[in-house]
């Protein structure tokens, strides 16, 4: 393949990386937007080189260099946007200056084609490697990882290369006889040039596709206003946990709890402050649950904690720190309000063959009960269960068996 063919075909493909990374631009993914600007300039950069011969060497050489040195930074700036670390633009925009008069000098002052190379080859692999770099070290906390092993692979690739590329060049300056014949290297370096922006393109759209599918999970595992985990992922790690307990014997517990009294709070102080008392208990549950457990919003002012590995001794002890907690830390508000809030507390253990629906009932008929002893109490539910998924609503008291009462010596 010619080169000619070579720029045309990898301007033909910026192009199509415009069309699939104009999908995106309404994703609100950083970088895209960087990323976009990037192929705009390489497809009108690219067929400038290709009108060497033709067009004044003006625009073919230095315009066509000084967009794709532009593109490749503004492609850089884009990842290091992405990933959330200062994007260095300015210092990037000096550099390309520098390299553009230094191209500019070694045409119309020095003329040599083999420095100029040299000085193109520095900026793209330098740009390169720092692309490379960037995502490598953002491995860690990568909500996949294949699309940043092959944006790092591909920019590294990309480094390597345009180092080879320079030595070759700094030795045909000094006159060392190349290893192939000079077409041949031409043609190699060029598909290393004009390969370099389709594959960080692509490389920058999975990780903006990888972005946006981690996002959306998030927001549907967790509740918007207090960050708790939602009802759904609640369902989803109760029933996981429920297998896991099946199969090695392991106990399983759950705090089911609602706020005493919400509709007053909201009431005196106003929604936005009632808001801040929710989110605020989660807060609060975090620092009293351990990491294994999760304490999730399943609608309302009503909360759900599971305790897997927890006896139903362990989750009374940590019903009882919890209420406590929340009883004992009144919410500091600006100016000086002080809004003081409770909680009432149902406590169950999974038993034998027992579903998480089955679970969550006895649970709810014991915060039922906890209600009904003056609230701000956790009360434990009793074993057995007679109508296992029957609505838990409204339970009757009669089919209810408190085992222990955890605060204030109340008797049911
Ligand atoms: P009880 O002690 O019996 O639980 O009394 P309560 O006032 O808490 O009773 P109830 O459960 O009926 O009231 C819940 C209130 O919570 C009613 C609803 O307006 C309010 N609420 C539900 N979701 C939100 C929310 O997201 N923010 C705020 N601020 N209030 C909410
Ligand atoms: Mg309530
Ligand atoms: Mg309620």
């Amino acid at each position: 393949m010619s080169t000619l063919s070579l720029l045309l075909v990898t301007a033909a493909m910026s192009a199509v990386m415009l069309l699939v990374l104009s999908s995106l631009s309404r994703s609100e993914v950083k970088g895209i937007r960087c990323w976009a600007r990037a192929n705009w300039l390489a497809v009108l950069a690219l067929p400038l080189f290709a009108g060497r011969g033709v067009l004044p060497d003006l625009i073919s050489i230095e315009l066509a260099n000084g967009l794709y040195l532009w593109a490749i930074a503004t492609m850089l700036v884009g990842f290091r946007s992405h990933l959330g670390v200062p994007t260095g633009a300015r210092a990037l925009a000096a550099c390309a200056v520098l390299a553009l008069g230094a191209l500019t000098i070694l045409h119309y002052v020095i003329e040599s084609f083999p420095l100029r190379v040299v000085v193109a080859s520095l900026f793209h692999g330098g740009s390169t490697l720092a692309i490379g770099l960037a995502v490598r070290r953002a491995l860690g906390k990568a909500p996949a990882r294949y699309p940043y092993v092959f944006t790092s692979v591909a920019a590294f690739g990309l480094a390597s290369g345009h180092a080879v590329r320079a030595a070759v060049s700094l030795a045909q300056h000094a006159g060392v006889a190349p290893l192939f014949d000079a077409a041949t290297w031409t043609l190699i370096f060029f598909s290393l040039g004009t390969l370099a922006m389709p594959l960080l393109t692509l490389g920058a759209v999975m990780m903006a596709n990888a972005d946006i599918v981690a996002r959306a999970r998030y927001a549907a595992d967790h509740d918007y206003l207090t960050g708790a985990w939602s009802r759904r992922a609640f369902f989803n790690l109760a029933e996981h946990e429920r297998a896991r307990a099946t199969r090695s014997g392991a106990e399983l517990s759950v705090l089911l709890f609602d706020v005493d009294h919400f509709k007053r709070i909201n009431d005196t102080f106003g929604h936005a402050v009632g808001d801040r008392v929710l989110e605020d208990i989660v807060r609060r549950t975090a620092s009293v649950i351990r990491e294994a457990d999760c304490c999730a919003r399943l609608g309302g002012e009503e909360f759900a904690v599971l305790l897997p590995d927890a006896s139903i001794e362990t989750a009374s002890a940590v019903a009882e720190r919890l209420r406590d907690a929340l009883a004992h830390s009144p919410l500091l508000l600006q100016p000086a309000v002080v809004v003081a809030y409770t909680v009432s507390i149902g406590v169950a253990r999974l038993e034998p063959g027992e579903s998480i629906t089955a679970l969550l009932c006895r649970a709810d008929r014991a915060l039922y009960l906890a209600k009904a002893a003056g609230r701000n109490v956790a009360v434990c539910a009793a074993a057995a269960c007679d109508a296992e998924d029957a609505l838990c609503e409204h339970p009757a008291p009669m089919t209810l068996a408190v085992s222990q009462v955890l605060a204030g010596d109340q008797q049911l």
